[in-house]
């Protein structure tokens, strides 16, 4: 009985006793999950967090490749609109009068040595046959840049300029300042219109130019690079000078006084190209010239014509 109830008993206490353990194991099973679990969580949550500073990052610099991309952009804009009006306007002109084109000077020469180019201003005038006359005694040539408007009436000048040997050349039709610097277009109206006067007048066409006031004046500023750009492009030649007569300013010279300007000017540089005017008003540098030529050839000089091989002499555009 004792045994049965020892038996019972020990039967019982095994009974609790494995009741106990397997509540005490799944107790431990279940906080051993639940610690995988907090970890495996803290783990997701730490990822996650990570990940999203890395996507916010990745984003963030996107984001400022993106602005700088568009500051870039809002910077050059204006530049792009002006390079295409720009372009709008270069077509536009480009295809004004496109007979007036001459064939590109493969390479220019440097003057012989002695070399002076003689260049006459705002003719033909009544001035223009002493000047021929002077010149021809003395077996040298000049170049002419004739006004368009003074033309008519005194073809038969031009035709002695040509057949005497000299070079004719454009000084605009109107010489008017406030007119001809005001666009490209006003510029090369102008210049075909005197360029086409001359053909009429001798049968040759220009092939050089000079603009009134220099290439670079108070008046062409806002437009002589366009104005030099596109008569380039189509072949002409312009010279400024690099002697003056002292004949064009405000002051009468003497026939003496421009003489000396001259013969002194020539030595001192390496391409003399001399700046006379032949108009009404000009009487003294008609009469100065006989005495200029013969003081430049008895020194060693000769005068020959400018053409448009003749390495240009121009002012400088730095403004
Ligand atoms: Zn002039």
């Amino acid at each position: 009985m004792i045994l049965r109830r020892r038996r019972y008993s020990s039967y019982t206490s095994s009974y609790r006793r494995r009741r106990r353990l397997s509540f005490g194991t799944v107790l431990r099973v279940v906080l051993v999950l639940a610690v995988l679990a907090v970890i495996v969580f803290a783990g997701y949550m730490v990822r996650k967090a990570l990940l999203s500073d890395q996507v916010i990052a990745g984003l963030e610099s996107q984001n400022q490749a993106l602005q700088q991309q568009v500051d870039e952009l809002s910077a050059i804009v204006p530049d792009v609109q002006f390079a295409q009006s720009m372009q709008e306007q270069t077509l536009s002109y480009q295809s004004l009068y496109p007979e007036m084109q001459v064939e590109p000077t493969p390479s220019f020469a440097a003057p012989a040595a002695n070399t002076v180019y003689l260049t006459f201003d705002d003719g033909p005038s009544k001035n223009t046959a002493t000047v021929l006359d002077a010149l021809k005694a003395a077996n040298q040539k000049a170049t002419f840049f004739v006004i368009g408007k003074n033309i008519a009436g005194n073809e038969a000048l031009l035709k002695r300029m040509v057949d005497e040997g000299h070079t004719i050349g454009i000084h605009t039709y109107s010489h008017d300042y406030n007119a001809i610097y005001t666009s490209v277009e006003a510029y090369l109206e102008d210049f075909h219109q005197t360029y086409q006067a001359i053909y009429n007048a001798c049968g040759v066409y220009p092939t050089i130019f000079r603009f009134p006031g220099g290439s670079v004046n108070s008046y062409s500023r806002g437009v002589y690079q366009q104005i030099i750009a596109e008569l380039l492009r189509r072949g002409f030649v312009y010279y400024d000078w690099s002697v003056s007569s002292e004949d064009a300013t405000g002051t009468r010279y003497t026939a003496a006084h421009i003489t000396r300007a001259v013969t002194e000017g020539v030595p001192k540089v390496e391409i003399p190209i001399v700046l006379l005017h032949d108009g009404v008003e000009k009487k003294t540098t008609a009469q100065a010239l006989p005495g200029i030529l013969s003081s430049l050839t008895q020194t060693g000089y000769t005068c020959a014509p400018l053409t448009n091989t003749v390495k240009p002499v121009t002012f400088n555009y730095a403004e």
